[in-house]
């Protein structure tokens, strides 16, 4: 079974927070040892495991724009090049480990969305696997 989330993004950049989602569809999977895997389909979002205190997604956030300014040489024709480049940068999936029907995250990890190119509608995936 694959689980579908929808998540309304409100800023052109922003980290949001899916755990709640994930655990969500965890618990309706029904499984409770195995792995989870959590996929974005999307080509200006990215998905990451991380600290959840906002300094550090201001932090994230101006670091890559440091990294791949909105502007420069960009070929890409749609204006939004950056933003491709920063969800490649992070990657649009994330494996998780599920132990007694719970996500297995450390203290401060938590599972983020990251919007590039918004506001937007986005999805997120999550299946669950028994193991
Ligand atoms: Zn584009």
């Amino acid at each position: 079974m694959i689980e579908e989330r929808i998540i309304k993004t409100r800023e052109s950049a922003e980290l949001i927070d899916v755990t709640a989602d994930v655990q969500a569809a965890i618990g309706k999977s029904g499984v409770k040892n195995g792995i989870c895997v959590v996929y974005v389909p999307h080509t200006t979002v990215g998905l990451i495991i991380n600290e959840a205190e906002p300094g550090f997604h201001s932090d994230l956030l101006r670091v890559l724009n440091q990294l791949v300014p909105e502007k420069g040489t960009y070929r890409h024709p749609d204006g939004n090049s950056h933003a491709h480049i920063k969800a490649s940068l992070l990657g649009s999936s994330q494996y998780l480990l599920v132990r007694d029907g719970r996500v297995v995250l450390g203290t401060w990890q938590a599972i983020f969305l990251c919007e590039f190119d918004g506001p937007r509608s986005r999805k997120v995936f999550v299946t669950v696997l028994e193991g």
